[in-house]
């Protein structure tokens, strides 16, 4: 090995610019792969590229995403927005778990731009997550930005780590919901929810 020296100088730049390309070739090698080989040259700027995409999550706020896109409206009746895709990581295994998020609000006063709903859930779910906090995560923005009596969060999801390693069951998925207010306390409103959710399987 180089003198530590060395080793810092060439590093250095590349966490300043949070690159992890390095770190990627140092994987490749020790998989038993050959770095250098045609097919892996750029592999690791191609990971580096698609992770922090796909994590690019921790930049975004709630703030930026709403933008004001807040509005009153004298609108009481609950608001769905339903099949919203999403791809995450899961935190243990850095494996993909993808599925649908349905959301729905009973609005109070105001309503939220409804591309917004989506947005939210992209922001949670491009971290590394768990699927109970990523539901729990997008209920409570939901509900602290538009002060709603009740939100309701049902998310869907096949994980990776469970198909191709562990378990390996490739047809099992995960269910997880985040009833909050109304949505907690009334029967009936999560009756409705669930009614509309259900109304059509989707295969999640
Ligand atoms: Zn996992």
């Amino acid at each position: 090995m180089k003198s530590n020296k060395a080793v810092v100088k060439m590093i250095k730049p590349e966490i300043e610019d949070e690159s992890i390309a390095p770190l990627i070739e140092e994987l490749l090698g020790r998989l038993g792969e050959d770095p250098k080989r045609d097919g892996l040259v750029r592999t690791p700027q191609r990971v580096d590229k698609a992770l922090h995409f796909l994590t690019s999550g921790y930049q975004m706020n709630v703030e930026q995403i709403l933008n004001g896109a807040l509005y009153e409206v004298k609108y009481d009746e609950m608001v769905v927005v339903r099949d919203i895709e999403f791809f995450s990581l899961c935190e243990h295994h850095m494996l993909p778990f993808y599925g649908k998020m349905h959301v729905a609000y009973l609005p109070r006063k105001k309503v939220i731009g409804l591309s917004k709903i989506p947005r939210i859930v992209d922001m949670f779910a491009r971290r590394l997550q768990i699927q109970e906090r990523l539901t729990q995560q997008v209920a409570q923005t939901v509900y602290e930005a538009i002060n709603p009596l009740g939100v309701g969060v049902i998310c869907e999801a096949r994980h990776f780590c469970m198909m191709m390693r562990g378990v390996e069951k490739q047809h099992s998925g995960a269910m997880t919901s985040a009833m909050l207010g109304a949505f907690r306390d009334r029967k009936d409103t999560r009756d409705e929810f669930l009614a509309l959710v259900n109304h059509r399987g989707n295969g999640y």
